[in-house]
């Protein structure tokens, strides 16, 4: 029985998504691969090959696969999925759109986001927005699955030696071709992986509030920028920041939530948190029922004085 990561990589570098993807399929119960997938991915390789708990690293590494578009990156799984006995992606954007493509291939039922491994053929996931946790069992001989990051604590980066085998590329599908990358660039820690997120809600009241009040305190703490639905749709922050539901999961150490009620949508999002603070001005909002800390108080005081007294440390 071997469990099959699919890495998440941008060839240079693999990213943190991979590690804890590493320690649901070691839990699976038997030995660990990791999938690379891309062009010149000799250092993604190299450090997937430094995790611990891999026993092997598979690299397919040609140019038809650098963009890793979800067809190519298909056929390349395929071309291995039947010597293993499960196969876990991130859900993310990118785990999300190949593992579907995978089952279907293979006639197998996905089994998504899952938060816990209870045995090689048991998983638990979170439905109804978190609400209540569904308990799934597979009978299919290859399980295809989809791994909640925040559900699973992350591989230690150092300490593997496992041997890099380099598999016959796939060749290009023809079907699909990259036709531009938009990139957003931050100096900002990525969102899903960021210790402390700062996020704002309806109550900003404009893109330009938003960005004159928040920003201070997220620099302040070496915070990631979240934002609720409501801000987002408002046009306050950009779709990328939406926390909840559906936007990212995230669980920080400490999330800052600034004037979000507390939807259970958003609620999903981030209740996982390790430590939760709450600026709202209404003493009944929901948000409060889920923090750690609450403050009453009008956030346009309230963020700004918090400023000054991390600044004043
Ligand atoms: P509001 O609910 O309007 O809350 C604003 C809060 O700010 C209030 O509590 C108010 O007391 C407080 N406030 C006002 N002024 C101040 C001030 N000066 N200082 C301090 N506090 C102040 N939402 C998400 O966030 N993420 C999702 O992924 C998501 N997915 C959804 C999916 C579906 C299918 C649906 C139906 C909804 C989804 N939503 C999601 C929307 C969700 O239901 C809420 O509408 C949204 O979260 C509300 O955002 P908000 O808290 O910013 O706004």
């Amino acid at each position: 029985m071997t469990a099959l990561v699919i890495a998440e990589h941008d060839n240079a570098q693999i990213k943190g998504a991979t590690y804890n993807i590493v320690t649901a399929a070691a839990q699976c119960g038997g030995d660990v691969h990791v999938l690379v997938v891309g062009h010149n991915a000799g250092e993604a390789a190299r450090q997937a090959s430094r995790i611990q708990g891999v026993a092997k690293v598979l690299l397919a590494d040609a140019p038809q696969l650098g963009e890793q578009l979800a067809e190519n990156v298909t056929a390349q799984i395929l071309a291995i999925a039947r010597d293993y006995s499960h196969i876990l992606f991130p859900a993310t954007a990118h785990g999300k759109n190949v593992a579907p493509r995978v089952a279907a291939k293979l006639d197998v039922a996905q089994i998504s986001d899952i938060t816990k491994v209870v045995d090689k053929d048991t998983f638990e996931r979170p439905i109804y927005a978190g609400n209540a946790i569904a308990t799934v069992q597979s009978n299919d001989a290859i399980k295809v699955v989809t791994v909640r990051t925040t559900g699973f604590d992350p591989a230690l980066a150092e300490g593997g030696s496992a041997a890099t085998d380099e598999l016959p590329a796939v060749a290009d599908s023809g079907s699909s071709s990259l036709v531009r990358r938009e990139v957003t660039k931050s100096d900002r820690p990525e969102l899903a992986a960021a210790a402390i997120v700062v996020s704002g809600g309806r109550a900003l009241g404009s893109s330009d509030r938003f960005n004159e009040v928040l920003p201070p305190l997220a620099d302040a703490l070496g915070a990631a920028l979240g934002a609720s639905r409501a801000a987002v749709d408002a046009g306050y922050a950009p779709n990328d920041w939406q926390v909840g539901q559906t936007g990212k999961i995230v669980a920080p150490q400490l999330y800052i939530a600034c004037g979000i009620s507390g939807a259970i949508q958003h609620l999903a999002g981030m209740k996982d948190s390790k430590v939760i603070v709450a600026i709202n001005s209404d003493p009944e909002a929901p948000i409060f029922s889920v923090a750690d800390y609450g403050l009453v108080a009008d956030l346009f005081t309230a963020v700004p004085e918090l400023v000054t007294a991390l600044s004043d440390r």
